[in-house]
């Protein structure tokens, strides 16, 4: 405390006043600090613990999904995805949008009369071409639950088959039933072109459970809180349901669409009659691109609802892939199959490697299943079926090169003396 009568003065060893100018002095060894200095420290120690605090400001839950911007969205989908750029870019946009549109309620004030709509994505293309893996992607890279659900399964209520709001229950079973989690999630319906109607005009031909499903998906497409057994399976009385707001959930939905081809040729062709000479707009019903240029004219003539089709505003085609395409997904992505069979022989000692023309033999063998890059599993499989059962016979091999006629007729692959380690 402040001793008047040292001969030495004595000062506050952080601002410096003498202890007649402050009420009171703490002393410690060697130094002193006024009552002001105790306060000031006392505010920034206080301020400091309320920043800290988690309980001060709930800050809204925002992950991995809020932070990418649509460029890192789509490197990252490179990583795993070979071409499909265009898909890419659109689903790239649409889920940063979705994010922000999301989370804009925390912080856009000026536009509050403005209600951003939810926009769900369709994705057109052949079979085995990436589109589940695309949203599958995407779901990993924004780090939110997600599941797959196949459309075909889904039946009205009441009819024999899946409820749809059994896709809400594959959603929260794939977070352990985190609700909160599960309504930012992203949910993959497959095989949605196989709930179309059968036939554009519906009186005669109609096909009741398809639209029902339609309407049904509809519903949880526009943002709607379902009841959903917490358990899945289906809801019956006296069953205590989950409430899940689907507002926020972003749907993706797939589908070959086979013949809406025709449907898109067709218009085009109707569109330059009168303009015989002018055949610019005209595309063959075969054109790898055609998807492309896919309206949603087409999509209700194809036998889609119009309100889900105005639902599924972001509509963006994958592209057929070439044998080029194929080759890059055996090498490229972070878990191609050639990476992986290496892994596989790199655990017993063995550097595994593929001639150039085995890859393109792989690829052609697939091509001739009509499944897209799904055909590639199958064919490396039956090829390295025999080569793995087989390889414990040259106990001394250190590498194994497989070559065209492995792929072609099953030769055995040529298996090379192990290096001599450094
Ligand atoms: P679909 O278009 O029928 O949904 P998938 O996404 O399920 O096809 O593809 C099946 C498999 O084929 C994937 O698991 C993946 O291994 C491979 N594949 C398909 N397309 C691509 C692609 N563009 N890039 C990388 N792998 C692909």
């Amino acid at each position: 405390m402040s001793d008047a009568s040292d001969h030495e003065i004595i000062r506050c060893s952080f601002c410096g006043c003498t202890a007649q100018e402050a009420h009171s002095m703490v002393a410690g060894p060697d130094v002193y600090i006024c009552d002001r200095c105790v306060d000031e420290a006392a505010g920034i120690v206080h301020d400091d613990q309320r920043t800290r605090s988690p309980e001060r400001s709930p800050a809204p839950r925002r992950d991995q999904a809020s932070k990418l911007v649509p460029h890192q969205i789509k490197s990252a989908l490179d990583e795993y995805v070979i071409g499909q750029h265009r898909a890419k870019k659109a689903l790239s946009v649409a889920v940063y949008n979705h994010y922000k549109r999301i989370n804009a309620d925390h912080y856009v004030h000026d536009y509050h009369d403005v209600e951003l709509e939810k926009a769900n994505v369709l994705l057109i293309g052949p079979t085995g071409t990436g589109k589940t893996l695309l949203a599958r992607t995407l779901a990993r890279v924004l780090d939110v639950p997600f599941s797959i659900s196949d459309a075909t399964a889904l039946t009205e209520a009441g009819y024999v088959g899946e409820d749809v709001e059994s896709i809400l229950s594959n959603l929260l079973r794939s977070c352990d039933f985190d609700v909160e989690a599960a309504e930012r999630g992203i949910i993959y319906i497959d095989e949605i072109d196989k709930v179309a109607r059968k036939a554009e005009n519906a009186s005669i031909t109609r096909d009741v459970s398809g639209e029902g499903v339609q309407q049904a998906l509809l519903k949880m497409l526009e943002g709607t809180e379902a009841g959903v057994p917490p358990k899945g399976g289906r809801k019956h009385p006296e069953q205590s349901l989950v409430t899940i707001d689907t507002r926020n959930i972003l749907f993706i939905c797939g589908g070959a669409f086979e013949g809406l081809n025709e449907i898109i040729a067709r218009r085009r062709s109707a569109r330059t009659i009168g303009f015989l000479s002018d055949t610019a707009g005209r595309i063959s019903k075969d054109d790898p691109r055609i998807f492309q240029y896919t309206e949603p004219d087409d999509l209700l003539q194809f036998g889609l609802i119009p309100e889900l089709v105005g639902r599924l505003s972001v509509t963006t085609a994958l592209d057929a892939l070439t044998n080029e395409d194929m080759k890059r997904i055996l090498l490229e992505p972070k878990n191609a199959l050639v990476k992986q069979y290496q892994k596989l022989f790199a655990l017993d000692g063995i550097d595994l490697s593929f001639d150039d023309e085995a890859l393109d033999a792989v690829v052609e063998r697939a091509r001739t299943l009509g499944t897209g890059a799904r055909g590639l599993r199958s064919v490396m499989e039956d090829t390295m079926l025999d080569i793995m059962f087989d390889m414990h016979s040259h106990p001394e091999a250190g590498t194994c090169r497989v070559t065209l006629s492995t792929v072609r007729d099953g030769t055995p692959p040529l298996y090379g003396e192990r290096k001599a380690s450094a």
